[in-house]
């Protein structure tokens, strides 16, 4: 490997595990993350993005769904603070906004991204919303000139339309792809797929080892979205909750993997269960 590539792995990632909590802990202390995404058809992403921030530890996790059909509670966690599209809800009362799971691409979303992109939150930008990022080159611009940090987290074929390539040449170079994202967006990039790859801006390049494909169905990807913004509201910086984030995410679909609960029919929910196993018996 070049100098400036490094592994992710189990040592890795115990050095950037969260401290203990201090006994006098209160939500407060665990930070506030917003999620938007989840339209019509796809609701189910936005809420398994929740949940995993819920279970990632996040001190209060608001959700706006976008579907015209949205639920206004999730039964299964009705700890998610759900809010209307329509609310404008304040974003600046957040820690961390993670923005595209799916979000779907009409003028609305639209919107919704530019107002994200203006404010100085750390952003998560996923799915939907880096569709817009590769199809509009006025958020490209936004994106590159903010100065608060974004991560961005495409699979494959969302890398291929941020570079304006296709899959095939993305998955012939992972390390170059992921590089030149970084380069072109000046933020983080997690480029998914069996051996992610994070790289910044500096030309840095992390390569994860753990994950299985146990991991390749639908809804996996959301809730990394959900680990990786929980991880930093509750204080870790951007690098190091995306390195955490993206370890953890695949050590639990390993433990799933070991205890046969995969690969065949592991569902995204277990993955985000395994990962709260992980982080409080590690
Ligand atoms: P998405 O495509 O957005 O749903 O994200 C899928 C998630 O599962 C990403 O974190 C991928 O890295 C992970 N994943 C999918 N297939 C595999 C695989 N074969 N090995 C390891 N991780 C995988
Ligand atoms: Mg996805």
């Amino acid at each position: 490997l070049p100098p400036r590539a490094w592994m992710i792995n189990r040592k890795l990632a115990s050095i950037l595990l969260p401290p203990p909590r201090a006994a006098n802990s209160h939500k407060g202390s665990f930070g506030s993350i917003g999620i938007l995404g989840g339209n019509n058809g796809m609701t189910g992403a936005a809420i398994l993005a929740g949940r995993a921030a819920l279970h990632a530890g996040a001190g209060r996790v608001y959700l706006v769904i976008l579907a015209t059909s949205a639920p206004d509670v999730d039964i299964v966690h009705p700890e998610l603070m759900m809010r209307s599209p329509s609310e404008l809800f304040d974003l600046d009362t957040l820690d961390c906004l993670v923005i595209g799971p799916g979000m779907g691409m009409d003028e609305f979303t639209y919107g919704w991204l530019e107002r994200a992109l203006d404010t100085d939150l750390p952003l998560v930008l996923d799915a939907d919303a880096l569709n817009h990022v590769a199809f509009h080159s006025e958020l490209a611009r936004k994106l590159k000139q903010r100065e608060a940090p974004a991560i961005l987290t495409p699979h494959p074929a969302e890398a291929a339309r941020l570079l304006d390539t296709d899959t095939a040449v993305i998955q012939g170079n992972r390390q170059i792809a992921a590089t030149s994202l970084s380069e072109k967006f000046c933020c983080q990039i997690l480029l998914k797929g069996a051996g992610s790859i994070c790289a910044r801006p500096d030309g840095t390049c992390f390569f994860n080892t753990s994950g299985n494909p146990g991991l390749s169905s639908a809804g996996t990807g959301d809730v990394l979205s959900g680990i990786i913004g929980a991880l930093i509201v509750q204080g870790q910086t951007p690098e190091d909750a995306l390195l955490l984030a993206v370890y953890l995410h695949g050590a639990a679909a390993d433990e799933l993997l070991k205890r046969n609960n995969g690969p065949v029919g592991m569902t995204a929910s277990e993955v985000s269960n395994a990962a709260r196993l992980l982080l409080n018996d590690w």
